[in-house]
């Protein structure tokens, strides 16, 4: 579904045209005639996703009501951009709750989840705790939790280290849950015991290269359980359904978001699959590489789930600069998930 958005920019002035008077700024147009065509494609849904709405907005309501300093365990979400804004508004990140000096200030888990031993020691350590992990990162953590108490083993389909994989393995003891990273990983498998096997994902995983992981573990282990539910989440299915429509008609494809955003590397891993031949992590404007889009007639933008469009805005703003943009906007899923932030900020 083609939405058509076209908007110009002064160059000069790097503003919408629209908002100038164009008689006065002929200097300008006659630069804008020389500048290349480029056909931009948003892709939509791109951008925030409920999780991470919910995330940053726990922290807001909490420097509202509580005032700063709070402390937020780990990045609350994979964005340098949202981190720093919360940052200036009081927010203290830190790594591992001993850095936190004892206090009454809430101290926030972020939205990808933590091992149970993160809330074991928080109670220790006497803390008020608001937790913004992600609904469906939670109900990862209950279902892995689910399935082992009915005898199974669990693998664990994701990436070694990533901040949601630590904790969905720090739900279960040791022993109890196996990470499948690769293919390979899934051939090589070998289970321990003589119980039932079953799985569960990532959340922001790629749906293709997770399909195929499950096809080989369920031709290997016919009987293995899963969850009733596909465990990769709707805005992580939604953003890489809208690349794969936009990417194979574009020159190049900017997604939008930080190297450390599992979604957002994916992205850029979904759209070269589909067939473009130039897919580019960006995460502000001054960071882009020009030489990537010399000659580039049309371009796809999408968004990571953890990056504002705000940044997305910026991107255009910059590309509006250098060439004579029109956009339009590829939609292929509405979203309307909402998740309520803890009982405590509802007031
Ligand atoms: S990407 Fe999915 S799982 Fe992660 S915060 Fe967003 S909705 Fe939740």
């Amino acid at each position: 579904m083609l939405r058509p958005l076209r908007f110009q920019y002064c160059p000069g002035l790097r503003i919408p045209a629209t908002a100038l008077d164009m008689g006065s700024c002929t200097k300008h147009q006659i630069f804008m005639k020389k500048m290349n065509a480029l056909k931009i494609t948003l892709c939509s849904p791109r951008g925030f996703c409920a999780g991470v709405d919910r995330a940053i907005q726990i922290v807001e309501r909490a420097l509202e009501k509580y005032g700063p300093p709070v402390y937020v365990r780990h990045e609350i979400v994979h964005n340098r951009f949202v981190v720093e804004g919360l940052r200036k508004k009081g927010a203290v990140f830190v790594e591992e709750l001993a850095e936190i000096p004892p206090t009454d200030a809430p101290v926030i888990f972020s939205a990808h989840g933590v091992a149970r031993s993160v809330p074991a020691d928080a109670q220790k350590r006497n803390m008020f705790v608001l937790d913004a992990t992600c609904p469906l990162v939670s109900k990862v953590h209950v279902e892995a939790q689910r399935l082992s108490r009915q005898g199974h083993h669990i693998v664990l389909i994701g990436h070694k280290g990533h901040p949601e994989v630590v904790g969905t393995m720090g739900q279960l003891p040791d022993g109890a849950i196996s990470l499948v990273e690769t293919e390979e990983d899934a051939r090589r498998f070998l289970p321990r015991g003589d119980g039932g096997l079953a799985f569960v994902t990532q959340t922001t995983l790629s749906l293709d290269d997770t399909a195929r992981i499950i096809a080989i573990l369920t031709e290997r282990f016919p009987d293995i359980r899963s969850t009733p539910k596909e465990d990769i989440c709707y805005a992580t299915t939604n953003r890489q359904a809208a690349v794969k429509e936009v990417a194979p008609g574009v020159d190049a494809m900017v997604v939008v978001g930080a190297p450390n955003s599992s979604n957002s590397m994916r992205l850029v891993e979904v759209a070269e699959r589909s067939g473009c031949p130039n897919a580019v992590l960006v995460q502000r404007a001054a960071d882009i590489d020009w030489s990537r889009f010399e000659g580039i007639t049309s371009l796809g933008i999408t968004a990571g789930a953890s990056a504002p469009e705000t940044l997305v805005e910026e991107i255009i703003a910059a590309f509006a600069a250098r060439f004579d943009i029109s956009v339009t906007s590829h939609v292929t899923a509405r979203e309307n998930i909402v998740f309520n932030v803890p009982r405590e900020l509802r007031t």
